[in-house]
């Protein structure tokens, strides 16, 4: 199972991230995520690319951890929507995603919530293509 890995910013303040794992291809993709899929006890179905979120991200119970989850692509199925699509499930994520709090419903409640909303957003994914460019490049 072939992959590289990088760590993601998914908030504006970069505090937050998420390990994106990019396999070469989708059945090493979906191999990988099959077993989480196991381990985790839930249904498997093939994907293109996932957002997997940490339900739990604490430490001892009381502090969080900045690390709220993971995104799986793969070479031969990346494209601007996939990357968008999952990591705009990945930010929303990190987001509203406070210690001993229900993560729905999702309430934006400003222009300026709006604002950071989407600039984390776009730290992950411009992070994500320079990211890209350069291992396709080397
Ligand atoms: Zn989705």
């Amino acid at each position: 199972m072939k992959y590289r890995r990088k760590k993601i910013f998914v908030t504006q303040d970069k505090t937050k991230y998420v390990w994106c794992y990019l396999f070469d291809n989708k059945s090493d993709l979906n191999e990988y995520y099959k077993n989480s899929c196991k381990e985790r006890g839930v249904r498997f179905a093939k994907v293109l690319g996932v957002s997997l979120h940490y339900a739990k991200w604490m430490v001892g119970d009381k502090k969080a951890t900045n690390e709220t989850g993971k995104v799986l692509l793969s070479k031969d199925t990346v494209g601007g929507a996939l990357v968008a699509h999952e990591f705009t499930h990945a930010c929303m994520w990190a987001f509203k995603h406070h210690l001993r709090k229900k993560q729905y419903p999702f309430v934006i409640r400003n222009g300026q919530q709006e604002e950071d909303f989407i600039r984390g957003q776009s730290v992950a994914i411009k992070m994500f293509w320079n990211w890209y460019y350069k291992i396709e490049k080397a």
